[in-house]
């Protein structure tokens, strides 16, 4: 028997302080949330970001949702972005992290998707823990042990990186596939919330606050008022429903490449 999943939600975003325009884009339409933080000059940005999303919105209307779908969904932004930067000046290009519900033989899961250093997080009893791994120049440095996870997000080079959905290269995209737990609640968030705010008090805060839109809300506000260097997004999600503890508390992947 399949198990029921109640899922709430929340989202908030900014331009931020210094921007003059939101390149960042999301989507919070059951079963599929997602963040997009676009790169490029006069409003390419902004598009490349909508192109992503869009890509995602194809699945809300899926009756069942594989690894597989949000692969082709990747490979349909690529084209829009080869598409766009055709016709612009600029070289257009987004990241995009993606959490869809879907279950597999009655158990739900999460199927994670990651390209760039947009971010998901599981915010559980383990307190927050990173799913995705960024592809940036700084997440090398870290995996490699010459720099610390706080050092990488104060670094200099910490917007670098090294995997968008841009014109020049199909880069390969992370997918994992997590099962939902009891109580489970994702953080989809920009690198505009993670280069002002440390892990430690983005977990403070979702821990403050239960409703998932005043947890969005707070996070992003925050953001912004340390700084608010770049556009911030935050869209949160809780599931509620699942009965049983599943057997796997950490992320297992099903298609990382290199
Ligand atoms: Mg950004």
């Amino acid at each position: 028997m399949t198990q029921t999943v109640t899922l709430r939600w929340g989202a908030s975003t900014d331009v931020g302080q210094v921007r003059k325009e939101n390149q960042d884009a999301y989507i919070t339409s059951p079963p599929v949330f997602a963040v997009a933080d676009g790169m490029g000059g006069r409003e390419q940005g902004a598009a490349a970001a909508s192109i992503a999303i869009d890509s995602m919105r194809a699945l809300v209307s899926q009756k069942h949702i594989e690894a597989d779908d949000l692969q082709r969904c990747a490979a349909v932004a690529w084209q829009g972005i080869v598409e766009l930067s055709l016709e612009s000046e600029s070289t257009p290009g987004t990241t995009l992290t993606a959490a869809v519900l879907t279950e597999d033989a009655g158990t739900p899961y999460w199927i994670i998707l990651n390209i760039g250093d947009s971010r998901t997080y599981r915010f559980g009893s383990d307190g927050l823990v990173p799913i995705t791994v960024d592809h940036s120049v700084v997440q090398e440095m870290v995996n490699a042990g010459t720099l610390t996870r706080e050092e990488a997000r104060i670094h200099p080079q910490s917007n670098l990186v090294t995997r968008a959905i841009v014109m020049e290269a199909q880069h390969p995209v992370d997918i994992w596939k997590i099962p939902v737990l009891p109580a489970d609640r994702l953080l989809l968030c920009s690198d505009g919330l993670t280069a002002e705010l440390p892990d430690i008090y983005i977990s403070k805060l979702l821990a403050r606050y239960d409703d998932p839109e005043s947890a969005a809300g707070r996070l992003v506000q925050v953001a912004v008022d340390l700084g608010g260097r770049d556009n911030v997004t935050v869209v949160v999600v809780d599931a509620t429903g699942v009965p049983t503890i599943t057997e796997r508390t950490v992320p297992i992947p099903v298609r990382e490449q290199e």
